[in-house]
């Protein structure tokens, strides 16, 4: 195929065979957050360029070298949103539904674009499930958060395989303290430290503690503890997050190097980790913006919220072979028909069984075939039950009802009885 009509470099086609696991995840997502009170928001893939650079940061890897920015023909700059957070913040300030000290607890889904190296769990096109909570800003609220993910992580059968990494970056004012005394410090070993590292030095130091650099990981173990430059409230606010953490038994490891990627992040900063994947272990992450939404034009309003990687939590589910059985099959219950009649009969049957039983999968087969052949495609279907309509069934108005997985001998059911006689042996999800 010539090179122009294949996919992006990682950007990926779901394919059929992928899609149920997708939908049991984002399925299993959605209902938890339903269920806690949280409400959908459905933003726009494409916003001006000005939204992520004044809120994500103009030296952060997002800004600085991952963003899809293109000029529209009006002469606009426009970029494919990197995250979700942005424009969130920017729907709730235009729709002023945030005013007021009104609490909003929102939920998205929906793809990013990054331009990274497409790798394993790394990809251009990736899609997230994000949440975002204004107007609360206490740590009870961080703390539902994370309670909400373990749940998650439970029903997916998955949480022996995370590990929650927490931290807390304080106020911007205790951060800008701990950030000069890092300088100063990481300033008096600059040699030691790789270019990377000497240039975010300049640029975003506290990104510095995020290497993957063994000599300058080396130089850090004697650097300043952002620990201990928290403010009052700060250190209050992340033992009201801890307490809750330990009421609810959810176990965590504190990570002082844990600054996020992301300029925007105060107090606190969470990530779920897995070593199951490679190098790609964060699965989820997040944290409290309080500063955020005034950096955006708005009143003070606090906020905290996270993402989770869809593409990352399905590997995670195939490599833990976490699939649940039932949602590979896809038809419960296949209707065969034999010459034009029957065929008739057939669709009209069917759609009377419709009817009745609105979550029964019923597949009808489509371009007749014989006997041999629908069999194989009934067969093929995942079907439980094969449904057939000869010239036999036709004379005596019933339908042979032929089970497909070994659960007994073919019978005849009349027509009128087939529903009924469906919804006792086809549990319906
Ligand atoms: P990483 O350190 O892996 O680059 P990040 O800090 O850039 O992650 P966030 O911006 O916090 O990631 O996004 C939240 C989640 O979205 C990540 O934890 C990850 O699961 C997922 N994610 C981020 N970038 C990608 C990507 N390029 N491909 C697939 N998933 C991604
Ligand atoms: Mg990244």
């Amino acid at each position: 195929m010539s090179k122009s009509l294949q996919a992006i470099r990682g950007m990926n086609d779901i394919l059929p065979e992928q899609t149920p696991l997708w939908r049991y995840f984002e399925g299993t997502v959605a209902r938890l957050l339903d269920n806690y009170g949280y409400k959908q928001i459905r933003m726009p893939i494409v916003e001006f360029t000005e939204l992520f650079k004044r809120s994500i940061g103009e030296v952060t890897d997002i800004v600085e070298k991952e963003m899809y920015t293109f000029e529209d023909r009006n002469g606009d700059s426009l970029t494919l949103r990197p995250e979700g957070t942005a424009a969130c913040v920017r729907a709730v300030l235009e729709h002023g539904i945030t005013g007021g000290g009104q609490v909003q607890k929102l939920w998205y889904i929906g793809p990013m674009f990054r331009h990274e190296r497409p790798q394993k769990g790394r990809y251009r096109q990736f899609h997230q499930i994000g949440l975002e909570v204004f107007n609360l800003d206490g740590p009870d609220i961080d703390a539902e958060l994370i309670t909400m993910t373990w749940r998650l992580w439970g029903e997916l059968g998955i949480r022996d395989a995370v590990k929650l990494e927490l931290n807390s970056l304080g106020t911007s004012e205790s951060r800008g303290r701990y950030r000069e005394a890092l300088v100063e410090y990481l300033s008096a070993h600059h040699d030691k430290l790789d270019e990377d590292s000497q240039r975010r030095l300049k640029t975003n130091p506290l990104r510095v503690l995020d290497t993957k650099n063994a000599d300058t990981q080396a130089v850090l173990v004697d650097a300043p503890k952002m620990a201990d430059y928290l403010d009052d409230e700060s250190r209050a606010h992340f033992e009201g997050l801890k307490a809750r953490l330990d009421a609810v038994g959810i176990p965590y490891v504190l990570n002082p190097k844990l600054v996020r990627g992301l300029d925007y992040y105060s107090k606190t900063v969470f990530e779920w980790v897995t070593d199951k994947l490679g190098a790609q272990g964060t699965v989820c992450a997040g944290g409290r913006y309080d500063g955020l939404v005034e950096q955006m034009g708005g009143k003070p309003t606090t906020g905290v919220g996270f993402a989770m990687g869809i593409e990352r939590l399905v590997l995670m589910l195939e490599t833990l072979e976490q699939i649940p059985k039932e949602i590979s099959r896809q038809v419960d219950v296949y209707l065969c028909a034999f010459g034009e009649e029957a065929e008739l009969a057939g669709l009209a049957l069917a759609e009377r069984v419709r009817d009745q039983l609105p979550n029964l999968r019923l597949q009808v087969n489509a371009g007749a075939g014989s006997f041999k052949s629908q069999f194989k495609k009934a067969d093929k279907s995942g079907a439980l039950y094969a449904l057939i309509l000869g010239d036999d069934e036709m004379a005596q108005q019933v339908v042979g009802f032929k089970p497909l997985r070994g659960q007994g001998e073919q019978q005849s059911i009349a027509w009128d009885a087939l529903a009924a006689h469906l919804a006792t042996c086809v549990v319906q999800g």
